[in-house]
């Protein structure tokens, strides 16, 4: 693993993802290390030779960088890791999301963090402090051995439950972030069910096999089972399959009052 200390220009970004206004990155790259990861494409600005996940870029003037002195920012959403998780380990020493918060507390803003690492719990006693705040934690899979070939470096699923129920005694609104669901491997009635008297809401995300994840993805496929090669190939040449899990999806979750949002990635044919 590359470490490398920067001094970033700019902190808080402007963001066209649908549900936040800007966006905080205070790592460059991410240990964790998922072969899902949509952030790879970051990997071409930022010069590094290594591969995603052996490199991280430390902003350490991060938090220096938020004006305090300015209502820019009141009422808007921003979003921490969007494209790094910000309580990936490196975390633990630098403290970069911490003196974040602490930076961002008085700016009244609405806060919303996605992580899958149960170092947040170290944060709550900010994170309480914040009118709006949600704390997203994305599971792919409940099943230790498959988790650890996805995500090999993020918290196990036991403790981002164990977040979780934390995060939900301290009164913090929690999201559960099934994503991705990977066909056939994901079992996110599972994910619900362990989950759900600490979630205030469920988002589901599903895989997007875009050029730069399709050949670790395959790879994994060909070790865990070769026949889901094949499986894959017709469920990605057929949107019905997305339709149809969204409408169980839908389904499941007016039947368990459960508060959802469906980030689907697919184009219906229909
Ligand atoms: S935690 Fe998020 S940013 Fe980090 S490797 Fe996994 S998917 Fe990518």
């Amino acid at each position: 693993m590359k470490l490398k200390e920067i001094q970033a220009k700019s902190i808080i970004t402007k963001t066209n993802l649908p549900d936040g206004d800007f966006v905080i990155n205070p790592y460059i790259g991410c240990m964790h290390g998922c072969k899902y990861c949509y952030a790879k494409f970051m990997k071409r600005f930022t010069g590094h030779l290594e591969e995603w996940g052996d490199f991280i870029d430390i902003k350490t003037n991060a938090a220096d960088l938020i004006q305090t002195k300015t209502n820019k920012y009141h009422g808007k959403k921003i979003i921490i890791g969007s494209v790094t998780d910000p309580y990936q380990p490196i975390e633990k020493k630098y403290q970069l999301t911490r003196k974040i918060l602490k930076k961002l507390l008085p700016l009244k803003i609405k806060l919303n963090i996605l992580t899958k690492s149960d170092l947040i719990t170290r944060d709550i006693d900010l994170l309480k402090k914040f009118k709006d705040c949600v704390v997203a934690i994305s599971f792919s899979s409940l099943d230790y051995n498959l988790q650890k070939k996805l995500e090999p470096y993020a918290s196990s699923y036991d403790k981002k439950i164990s977040a979780l129920k934390k995060l939900n005694q301290a009164k913090i609104k929690t999201v559960v972030f099934i994503s991705p669901i990977l066909p056939e491997l994901t079992d996110w009635q599972k994910i619900v069910n362990q989950t759900k008297e600490f979630a205030n809401e469920y988002w589901f995300e599903n895989l997007n096999l875009y050029p730069s994840i399709k050949k670790d993805i395959y790879k994994l496929l060909e070790k865990i089972d070769p026949s889901l090669i094949t499986k894959y190939n017709e469920i990605y040449l057929n949107n019905n399959y997305w339709d149809n899990e969204e409408i169980k999806i839908k389904e499941f979750c007016k039947t368990h009052k459960l508060n959802y949002r469906i980030y689907f990635h697919h184009k219906s044919k229909k």
